[in-house]
């Protein structure tokens, strides 16, 4: 790896220095080598037990400086001055082969100062979760960190009950988080807050380098991402599930998947989450949330914006509102493509929203439902998309609005290949993850790898997968989702 480290350079109070703490039997469990080309890694992919050495911890490259990174963060609204990389470690940065700079992490690499009451490990499940999830997302087109490695340790470790341990190699554009903000603004620390906006404009928003008032231009660029990314989200009918400002990105990546977790029918109320008992985090509130993030956010750069005091204050109430006006266009831009229609109609909105509601009222797949029109568009039977709902009152006369908001100007062939490059054919669904974490539990990782690989596709149909793409029997479903942390 040529490690190439910048945050390590940021004053000591930034971080803390230290070594990851070997496990006792590393077993490679996968190795992401079309990830690892991307960022032009040689390690031979055949030498698994060097793989596993070191995407373990156990054995450290040439170069890497680990350290756990220092971050606050409101959790479920309350606001912890101190949480950190309580398991974590940033072994360093590499620049990839389009010259972007990437963060390699170390998940469950052992205890750091940031621990608290923590084991600083990571449970088999939840890694296998993140990889499966993490590279899902990227696939579909999606800003997320990304999956390099997972490796089983060979320890146990104690949850609920006792588990296999593993460790997560995670790579990020950076994972600098708004909690990271926090952890300088809480203390006071303006010059701290500088700094990392600083790091911040140089890493992800160089073309803001020269701006005026250039801390208020990266809080919008950070809202602009932001706002790109959870109309992404609800295009997919992706529930992050743990929205807490430590687990949200200033690069605009979506971050920690933990109790995340894909809609099977369309309800945007859902909440699968176990810890998330008030729906805070619902499929429907990612975007309230994310404004709400991002106030918290803006609380931390006003002292920087220029000015004066009252300027400061109202430029952030723009930049929020700004906020929302962003994120509709951005949903109702997706929501287009996903029913085919082209340019901007007056009715749009409500042709989505009608859409959507008979989806609810249907009990109908989010993802089966999306392709299934797009087949429709195409010339196939009506039934097969009035198959999937349960009660398809209005759905016809929908249909008719539908077709003639598509007009007659378009070969119906090209027109579905137009929408199912945005309507994915295939999600990580709940059920088959679980399933995949059962067997891997018993050693049994061959769902897992399948999975995976049938996920690096997802806009394609694929016999081969054709089960893994189906929704829960009711006897499969699954309805809570843990963070297993
Ligand atoms: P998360 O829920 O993964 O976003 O983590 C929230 C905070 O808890 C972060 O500061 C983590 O580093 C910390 N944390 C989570 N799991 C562990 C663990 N097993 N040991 C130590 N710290 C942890
Ligand atoms: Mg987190």
């Amino acid at each position: 790896m040529a490690f190439d480290n910048h945050y390590a350079r940021l004053p000591e109070r930034f971080y803390v220095s230290l070594l990851p703490t070997p496990v006792k039997a590393p077993r490679l469990i996968r190795y992401n080598e079309a990830l690892a080309d991307e960022l032009d890694l040689n390690f031979d992919a055949q030498d698994r037990d060097r793989l596993a050495a070191i995407f373990s911890g156990n054995q450290l490259p040439e170069g890497a400086e680990p350290l756990a990174m220092a971050y606050a963060g409101h959790q479920f609204g309350n606001f912890v001055p101190q949480l950190g990389d309580g398991r974590a470690l940033l072994l360093g940065e590499v620049v990839d082969r389009n010259g972007k700079r990437r963060d390699i992490q170390l998940k469950g690499a052992g205890p750091t100062p940031f621990s608290r009451n923590g084991d600083g490990r990571a449970a088999l499940g939840p890694v296998l979760r993140e990889y499966i999830v993490s590279e899902a997302m990227a696939a579909l087109g999606i800003p997320a960190t990304r999956a390099l490695a997972a490796v089983a340790s060979g320890e146990p470790v104690i949850r609920e009950t006792v588990l296999p341990g593993a460790v997560f190699t995670r790579v990020a554009a950076s994972h600098i988080r708004v909690g990271t903000f926090q952890f300088f603004a809480a203390r006071g620390d303006e010059d701290g807050v500088r700094q990392l906006a600083d790091h911040v404009i140089a890493r992800h928003y160089p073309q803001l380098e020269q701006t005026e008032n250039r801390i208020l231009a990266l809080f919008n660029a950070i809202a602009e991402r932001q706002a790109f990314l959870v109309a992404r989200w609800l295009s997919v009918g992706f529930i992050h599930g743990v929205m807490n400002t430590d687990n949200m990105t200033v690069s605009g990546e979506t971050i920690d998947f933990g109790p995340c977790a894909f809609l099977d029918e369309y309800d945007p109320r859902k909440v699968f989450s176990s810890i998330d008992r008030q729906g805070r985090y619902a499929y429907a509130n990612q975007p309230a949330i994310a404004q709400w993030n991002l106030a918290r956010l803006a609380e931390c750069l006003l002292p920087l914006f220029e000015g004066g005091e009252e300027q400061a204050v109202e430029d952030a109430n723009a930049a929020l509102k700004t906020f929302g006006e962003t994120f509709q266009r951005h949903w109702l831009a997706n929501f287009r493509a996903k029913l085919g229609v082209e340019g901007e109609g007056e009715d749009d909105l409500a042709l989505v929203n009608d859409f959507l509601s008979l989806m609810q009222q249907g009990g109908a797949d989010f993802t089966l439902t999306f392709r299934a029109l797009s087949k429709l568009a195409g010339g196939a039977d009506v039934q097969g998309l009035v198959g999937l709902f349960s009660h398809p009152a209005g759905l016809s006369d929908w249909i008719t609005r539908w077709r003639g908001r598509l007009g007659r100007d378009h070969e119906p062939a090209e027109k579905q290949k137009a929408m199912e490059a945005v309507n994915p054919a295939i999600i990580a669904r709940n059920h088959r993850i679980e399933e995949a974490i059962a067997a891997a539990i018993y050693d049994d990782f061959s769902l897992f790898h399948r999975l995976v690989d049938a996920l690096a596709n997802p806009y394609e149909e694929n016999a081969d997968h054709a089960d893994l793409a189906l929704p829960p029997r009711p006897e499969e479903r699954v309805m809570r989702t843990f963070c297993g942390t």
